[in-house]
């Protein structure tokens, strides 16, 4: 295996572990976890991970 080579491989891994912060409660989640939706008109995006929008929609339907 050559230096190119190695390179590619671990680039790959970069890619493949790229992870998000939720804007919530600040934990770097894999992206599959996130959530992603439009903010301001669509001026920005939000990353919130899943328990985040479950801890949120279930505090909307308690009303609390
Ligand atoms: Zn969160």
């Amino acid at each position: 295996m050559n230096n190119d080579d190695l390179r590619r491989v671990i680039w790959k891994y970069l890619k493949k572990d790229s992870r998000v912060r939720c804007i919530t409660c600040k934990n770097l989640y894999k992206q599959e976890k996130m959530l992603r939706y439009p903010y301001k008109d669509a001026k920005f995006l939000i990353d919130q991970c899943m328990i985040c929008a479950w801890t949120a929609n279930t505090r909307d339907i308690l009303g609390k």
